[in-house]
């Protein structure tokens, strides 16, 4: 009798040419998320994740939903999706579908991406044949099969990746219709990094008697990052960053604003001060935010300058620092922000510049999230305004850096295909402030520029005002 020994991945039940292409990606050994979740999926079971980015969520859900592809093989229903998954941003879903290639490599498994902010159609054309697996961002998914470019009739694995941010952003009236537009016998897969009330009851109402999986306690922070306030009125804060970033340790850093105002003139502060720096944002076109965030992943720019939702997702290998310019509004933001950095194992740091005169309340409100108190230290007397030279930056930030990330593969930006477009507009703000989408046409072409911005069906509900960062 045969007695064959299985481990990692195989001992998941992940078998053959995807067992071949999770090796060939790096991926031996399974992830705690991956061993709790991947042999409930392949039982058919749905899941219900608590786990950030960086905890290797992304293979844990597409691994099974791959395997039962491959054995269907490649006969399908024009404009359908077998499998569906939703992401918040289109850099999330961009960073999803790169992935699920890797992993599916040697197999027929298709793929197609619907975002906002590029060509629809190119979408509407991808998705003609129909494919195995569609990765989605809410709003533009909407558009497209209230008028019927996608039919969801035969999709029967769904996946919500994020689904905390989905919430914050406006999407989740969105992501309701879209479920229900699914096959009923369908399985599905939620993965939240912290669970409000409301995503526990969209839960509840999506998922049958689910397998819940949890890889860090909710709404706390990895272990290798190292944590420190500084005290800094918030006048004081840009000289206080200009100063703290000549310290050559920092070699990639972001830096986290509540606004997209406040990330400009950060920016243009930094710029002023000799840095390079670029900034990502929801007014930035998908063009320039992608052209930002290649930039920080080959270590050409050392600091990017971001608003909290503009970030999800962002998985950029090697990030040395997350800066908190300010304390965002929603205090679960923070385990987000800081989840940039020490991420494989990583160390990293997180540093958060806190006005005592008017962020008290926000402090206390991240700590009661993160369930510690956190070490409060002057900012190093040093922190003055040293200007830096912009030669003395680029020369630093090439050399210091090589080893700190993994420098793109090549120049082309993740999930760009030919002739796709990108940059007509920067659509992500827009969607952010909606929640009351309908799936009936009403010829607005929400993701043309001009439309207008305020038409009624579209407008955002107010979530206690303010204006988003984005
Ligand atoms: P995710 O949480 O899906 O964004 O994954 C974070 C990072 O972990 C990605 O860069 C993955 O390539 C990597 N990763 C996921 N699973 C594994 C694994 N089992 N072994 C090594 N790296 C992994």
């Amino acid at each position: 009798m045969e007695n064959i020994e299985t481990s990692g991945f195989a001992a998941l039940g992940i078998t053959g040419v995807l067992l071949k292409a999770t090796e060939n990606a790096g991926m031996t050994e399974p992830k705690p998320i991956q061993q709790q979740s991947i042999p409930a999926q392949i039982e058919g079971r749905d899941i219900l994740g608590i786990a950030q980015t960086g905890s290797g969520k992304t293979a844990a859900f597409s691994l099974p939903i791959l395997s039962k592809i491959i054995g269907l093989g490649d006969k399908r229903k024009g404009k359908t999706a077998r499998a569906l998954i939703l992401a918040p941003t289109r850099e999330l879903a961009v960073q999803i579908e790169e992935t699920i290639r890797t992993l599916s490599k040697g197999s027929h498994v298709s793929t197609a991406l619907i975002l906002g902010g590029v060509s629809r159609l190119s979408q509407i054309k991808k998705m003609q044949p129909g494919v195995d697996v569609l990765i989605a961002t809410p709003g533009r998914l909407t558009d497209l099969v209230r008028e019927n470019c996608v039919d969801l009739s035969d999709t029967r694995w769904l996946v919500l990746d994020e689904a905390d941010r989905m919430l914050d952003m406006g999407f989740i009236n969105d992501v309701k219709r879209i479920a229900k537009a699914t096959r009923k016998d369908r399985q599905t897969a939620l993965f939240s990094a912290t669970m409000p009330q409301e995503i526990a009851s969209l839960a509840t109402s999506l998922l049958r008697d689910p397998v819940r999986v949890e890889v860090a306690p909710q709404g706390t922070a990895a272990a290798e990052i190292t944590q420190v306030v500084h005290p800094v009125v918030t006048k004081e804060k840009k000289r206080v960053l200009s100063g703290m970033l000549t310290d050559p340790s920092m070699a990639s850093v972001i830096v986290f604003t509540r606004t997209k105002h406040g990330a400009d003139a950060v920016t243009r502060n930094l710029e002023r001060d000799g840095f390079v720096v670029a900034a990502i944002h929801g007014n930035k076109s998908q063009n320039a935010r992608q052209r930002a965030l290649n930039g920080f992943k080959d270590g050409s720019v050392r600091i990017l300058v971001a608003t909290d939702i503009a970030a999800r997702g962002i998985d950029v290998v090697g990030i040395s620092h997350v800066v908190n310019y300010d304390l965002p509004d929603e205090p679960e933001s923070y385990v987000h922000r800081i989840g940039r950095t020490g991420r494989n194992g990583a160390s990293g740091a997180a540093i958060t510049l806190y006005d005592p005169g008017a962020e008290n309340a926000k402090l206390k409100a991240v700590e009661r999230v993160i369930r510690m108190k956190l070490p409060m230290k002057d900012a190093p007397a040093a922190m003055g305004p040293v200007p830096v030279g912009p030669s003395t930056e680029r020369a630093e930030s090439s050399s210091d850096r090589s080893d700190h990330r993994n420098r793109s593969k090549s120049g082309q930006r993740p999930g760009q295909k030919a002739g796709q477009k990108f940059g007509q507009r920067s659509g992500g703000e827009r969607r952010e402030g909606r929640s009351e989408a309908i799936w009936t046409n009403d010829g607005a072409g929400r993701d043309n520029q001009s439309a207008p911005q305020n038409k009624k069906p579209f407008r955002r509900k107010s979530r206690g005002g303010g204006s988003r960062a984005a």
